[in-house]
């Protein structure tokens, strides 16, 4: 008879391993590493692709989608400077691996899907990892979540093809955005950051390539 075990003993070698490579990468900050480390990517991953979850690299996912790359959500996060208090609003929950992370580093997660098959195989994902501190919508993230707003920060994890003014208007006068901005299949990664008095200072991170930000809701669920 098999025992019982916790975790496959193979897991967490493989996950030092990779914070270990983000660390070298260049992501500093602990919390977002220790974030990281306690958030098993291979409950996001789909079965065809479990082998490679803690791989650094981005995989697909159901719906056409796919399951960022681990050092661009540790890099992402950072850019966020999340505090214990705050509330954030992210667009393009996906398979529910970067909520996850935002999770455990700030107050709340407002998180918006298109998909609906996402938005569940992801709510089933943060119940199993007790992770009581989300809340989920379905649908266009794009329009934002104006009844929550202001946010301290918003995180967009598909490529807006400008500017994202709409969801500006909902971020904190000092709160922080950070979002892929182009039009093409290489993207800007970009941090807003507000001033406290209305304006905003934009920063340019690195090149990243993201799923387009589409409008309205997925027809095929
Ligand atoms: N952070 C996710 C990556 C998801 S890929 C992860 O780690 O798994 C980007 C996601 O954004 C896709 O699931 C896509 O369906 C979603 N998306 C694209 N446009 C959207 C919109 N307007 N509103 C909400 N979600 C959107």
């Amino acid at each position: 008879m098999k025992r019982p075990q916790k975790s496959s003993p193979e897991v967490q070698p493989q996950m030092a391993q990779l914070v270990l490579s983000l660390r070298t990468q260049g992501v500093t900050d602990p919390l977002v590493l220790a974030a990281v480390e306690r958030t098993p990517r291979d409950l996001f991953t789909p079965d065809l692709f479990k082998n490679r979850s803690w791989e650094d690299s981005a995989l697909p996912i159901a719906c056409g989608q796919t399951i960022s790359q681990p050092y661009i959500v540790s890099l992402m996060t950072q850019a966020l400077t999340l505090e214990p208090r705050a509330r954030v609003l992210e667009i393009g929950t996906g398979s529910g691996y970067q909520t996850a992370i935002l999770a455990r580093l700030s107050r709340l997660v407002y998180t918006i899907e298109r998909y609906r098959t996402l938005m569940r195989e992801a709510e089933a994902r943060f119940a199993s990892l007790q992770l009581t501190n989300v809340i989920t919508r379905f649908g266009d993230g794009s329009l934002g979540w104006a009844e929550q707003a202001p946010f301290d920060r918003i995180l967009v994890t598909a490529a807006a093809p400008e500017e994202p003014k709409t969801l500006l208007e909902q971020l904190k006068p000092s709160g922080v955005l950070v979002a892929p901005i182009g039009k093409g299949p290489v993207q800007k990664l970009c941090r807003y950051a507000g001033d406290g008095r209305g304006g905003f200072t934009m920063e340019v991170l690195c090149e990243v390539r993201f799923v387009p930000l589409l409008d309205g809701v997925a027809k095929e669920q």
